[in-house]
Formats: C-alpha cells, sequence, structure tokens
C-alpha cells in the first residue's frame, strides 16, 4: 500500500483548464473552489493553460478564459503557463521513461480496447523487450503499470484506491497523433510549478492512482487532492463544452457567484451585492468540508 504522503510549505494551488471553450458554470465552480481553497490558507493560485490538443481548441477560447475570470475578480498568481510551450520537457521526460523500459509502442485502436473491457490488457507488451518489432506506423506510447494498488486520501471524498494494473492497464502517454497525454503533462507541471494542493471535479478522481504512480516514477512529491462532485445537466452528465453547456455570462457576476457559492454550500448572505464582497465573505468562511463527498449534483437545482 501506498501511504499519503503529506504536502508541506506554503499553500500553492492551481486552476488548470483546457481551453475548449470559454467558461461555463462546471468549470466556474471549479476555478472557484480552487480560488478560494487557496486564498482561505493564504496561499499561492496559479494559472495553468492545458492547451495540449489543438484541434479541440477553438481560437480566443485561452484568453476568454482569463477576461471571465477576470471579470469575476478572481486574479491569479505569476503569469500564465502555457502546455504548448513545454513539449519539449514532455518530449525529454518520456525518453527518460523509455530508456528506464517502463514505456512501450503500442498500435491497438480504440475499438481494440473497448473490446478489453476498456482495461488495457498489455498484449503491446513484449515490444519493451524486442525492440526489432517497433510498429511502422503511428503508435501511442503506454506506461508499464504493476498490480500494485494506489491510494489518496482525498480530502472531501476519503480513501480512493486502485489496483492500477487490474483497473486501468498500461496507459498511454503520447498519444497515437503525437500529442502528449493529460496524464504525463499534468503531472510533469504539477510538479514544476511546486503545486502542492489539488482542488478539481471528481471526474478526475479516477486519473489520480495514475498520477500518483508517475510522481513516484519522476521523483515528484506528492500534493493533497481534494475532489468535489460536478455538475449535473438535466440528463445526469457532466456540464461540459462536450454537452453544449452554455459559456457563463460574466456581467452578471454576482448571481454567477452565488450560484456557484449554493453549489458548493457556501449559501452567501442575501444582503452581499457586489462580487468583490461576495468573494471577500467566501474566502472569509471557507470549509472545504462543507462540500459533499457525492458524484454529482443537479445545476438545475441552483437555478
Ligand atoms: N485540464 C483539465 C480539465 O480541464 C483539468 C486538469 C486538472 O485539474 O488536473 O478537465
Amino acid at each position: 500500500m501506498t501511504t499519503e504522503a503529506d504536502a508541506p510549505g506554503r499553500y500553492i494551488g492551481r486552476f488548470a483548464p483546457s481551453p475548449t471553450g470559454p467558461l461555463h458554470l462546471g468549470s466556474l465552480v471549479a476555478a472557484l473552489a480552487g480560488f478560494l481553497d487557496a486564498r482561505a490558507a493564504d496561499g499561492v493560485w496559479l494559472l495553468r493553460m492545458e492547451d495540449l490538443d489543438p484541434p479541440r481548441e477553438p481560437p480566443g477560447a485561452a484568453d476568454a478564459i482569463l477576461r471571465q475570470l477576470e471579470e469575476l475578480g478572481m486574479t491569479w498568481d505569476g503569469a500564465v503557463l502555457y502546455q504548448s510551450s513545454r513539449l519539449a520537457v514532455y518530449g525529454e521526460i518520456l525518453r527518460n521513461l523509455l530508456e528506464r523500459e517502463l514505456c512501450y509502442p503500442c498500435d491497438c485502436s480504440r475499438r481494440q480496447v473497448r473490446a478489453m473491457g476498456s482495461v488495457y490488457d498489455g498484449r503491446c507488451r513484449a515490444r519493451l523487450w524486442a525492440r526489432k518489432s517497433a510498429p511502422t506506423g503511428s503508435h501511442a506510447l503506454r506506461l508499464l503499470t504493476e498490480p500494485k494498488v494506489w491510494g489518496v486520501d482525498d480530502r472531501i471524498q476519503g480513501r480512493f484506491e486502485q489496483n492500477l494494473e487490474r483497473d486501468i492497464g498500461d496507459f498511454v502517454l503520447r498519444r497515437k497523433d503525437g500529442l502528449f497525454a493529460y496524464q504525463l503533462a499534468v503531472v510533469v507541471d504539477d510538479a514544476f510549478q511546486g503545486v502542492n494542493r489539488i482542488v478539481r471535479g471528481i471526474d478526475l478522481l479516477d486519473s489520480t492512482p495514475r498520477q500518483l504512480y508517475l510522481q513516484s516514477l519522476l521523483g515528484y512529491p506528492r500534493p493533497a487532492y481534494a475532489h468535489f462532485p460536478v455538475l449535473l445537466n438535466e440528463q445526469g452528465q457532466k456540464l461540459s463544452k462536450q454537452h453544449f453547456a452554455a459559456p457563463v455570462d460574466t456581467r452578471q457576476a454576482a448571481p454567477l457567484l452565488r450560484r456557484a457559492l449554493c453549489f458548493l454550500n457556501h449559501p452567501p448572505p442575501a444582503d452581499l451585492a457586489g462580487p468583490e464582497e461576495l468573494l471577500d465573505w467566501a474566502i472569509g468562511n471557507w470549509d472545504i468540508l462543507r462540500i459533499p463527498a457525492r458524484h454529482g449534483i443537479s445545476a438545475s437545482r441552483y437555478a
């Protein structure tokens, strides 16, 4: 069993949106939860643009997110880190993992992986040792996993564990199309930026054991994690660009923040009018343990 490391030193948190569109209510809640948790601890709150998948990023989306955050009064510390400027670093780290024989090429299709029950069965592992059978065309790079349990004591959700080989299987660090995978970039950059507290939606809890494993392979410290429930649309799906969630209208900053705070179970007093007052009140009254340890909450409850 892997034990929980602590996250010593000054609080360093971050918001790490993928610029697939402007902020919607779900991503606004993610930004707000991280911002409040950092500010309530007198910590640093960084902004990292996870712009690793250009075909999914409409022009102007990253700037729109920055503008929305500013209009809501959620100011971040320091310069924004763009993952698109870090490709050489990810490539170097992949080479290191390849040299250590921890990564191997794989050209199995998505359909083949689905037919395995979506847990990769390691059928290309032999390529680790038989380099001559390296695929000729484009291929993904997968990280070797072990039948070992990786667990996290989440600040909101409690204990969460996975046996990586059994529950996930060897996972992709560089995709077939040459793009670096989220799992690799997020771990490298959290360490690079000294992030020691991570606050994000519960849809990423399932990724956390993979990230703990990568941190340990790369010798990085482990941050503390908090995963809050995600907002669900009327069909019970996570609010997301993919499911056509509407961008938030920041001209309505105060009602928006009020709604997001209610969702985080921090309903503000009725007499607070402006966004600044609401944020100040929320920083002063923040208690992450008031967020319910649930998977999802219907957005229409707080319409
Ligand atoms: N970029 C990811 C997203 O927008 C979040 C990454 C993270 O918080 O770890 O879903």
